[in-house]
């Protein structure tokens, strides 16, 4: 999740550079429709808000995610390609760029499914959340005005296998890594893998907060990978939860997700045995070469925080 932290950041630009009639005319993020596979689409946002995937079948439509200021491009995507309700929506993880939108698509009366572990966060931290977003007055809350939070029809522990309109929909609780419950749905007959936030292209991973709770654990998030990247499943394309979609790209970018973690982590310990503060190395950090042209830099001056005490909290070994 990134928690609107980049939006939140731009937000905060406007109201520094723009009078505030500018401010009153926010719009939210435009999607962009990617076909990734055969009845696999994509709302891709190119510049870091989630993206949110949906697949088509006979039977019915799955969605895969839904922030509240972009599902209803979600809902309206799917009424120009098909004329099938939506069945089901699963979520990625309880965050409000990810969970929240639910509410656009109650007219189809879709299943909810989530993991145990999301539908508590939901009821949680994330209400409190989306209810003082519901009463502020700042125009990117705006969506929320009127909304309602939609909570989970079915919980499940593990994995949960889907069948229906002709495809297998295998939904896996990978852990917690980038929030408490992060979840992934493989289609194997069309090769996709929806990553949620556990995968984030060519942007710095959001550093899982909600409610000013940051969750995001780098050292889980490496194992979490590992045991991905491990099953060498058939997937032409892995979907971002932020970042452009890399069709084809396949586990390459599973591979240099994991690597951010290991080359960032290193480069953050080198400056703690430099005897530089967090403070220090947030002002000071050098992206290394490799992540320099990612876009959120306050996604990562936000994650070097993360680094920073989760080293010192567990120690220098891997
Ligand atoms: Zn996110």
């Amino acid at each position: 999740m990134s928690r609107f932290r980049s939006s939140a950041g731009i937000v905060a630009a406007l109201i520094t550079l723009a009078p505030i009639a500018a401010v009153a005319q926010f719009v939210p993020p435009t999607m962009e429709l990617k076909n990734v596979a055969p009845d696999v689409y994509t709302m891709q946002h190119p510049f870091g808000s989630s993206n949110a995937s949906f697949v088509v079948t006979a039977d019915g439509v799955l969605v895969f995610d839904a922030d509240i200021r972009t599902a209803n491009q979600t809902m309206a995507a799917i009424r120009k390609i098909t004329d099938k309700k939506i069945k089901y929506v699963v979520m990625s993880h309880p965050s409000g760029d990810h969970a929240t939108g639910v509410w656009h698509f109650r007219e189809d009366k879709p299943v909810f499914i989530a993991t145990r572990k999301q539908m508590r966060d939901l009821y949680q931290q994330e209400r409190a959340e989306f209810i003082e977003r519901s009463a502020s007055p700042l125009p990117q809350h705006a969506g929320y005005k009127g909304a309602e939070l939609v909570h989970p029809d079915i919980g499940f522990d593990g994995a949960l296998t889907l069948q229906f309109g002709g495809l297998t929909f295998q939904i896996t609780e990978e852990g917690s890594a980038h929030s408490t419950s992060d979840v992934t749905l493989f289609v194997p007959q069309r090769r996709v893998m929806m990553m949620g936030d556990l995968l984030n292209t060519e942007i710095h991973p959001g550093p899982g907060e909600s409610a000013q709770v940051f969750f995001s654990n780098a050292r889980n998030w490496i194992t979490l990978l590992d045991r991905i990247i491990a099953r060498q499943l058939p997937v032409d394309t892995y979907i971002p939860g932020h970042g452009p979609i890399h069709i084809g790209r396949g586990v390459a970018d599973l591979e240099e997700q994991r690597r951010y973690f290991i080359v960032m982590r290193d480069a953050v310990s080198k400056m703690i045995m430099a005897g530089r503060s967090v403070q220090q190395i947030q002002k000071e950090f050098v992206t290394p070469k490799e992540f320099a042209h990612y876009r959120g830099p306050q996604r990562q001056t936000a994650f070097i925080n993360l680094f920073y005490h989760q080293l010192l909290e567990r120690g220098f070994w891997p």
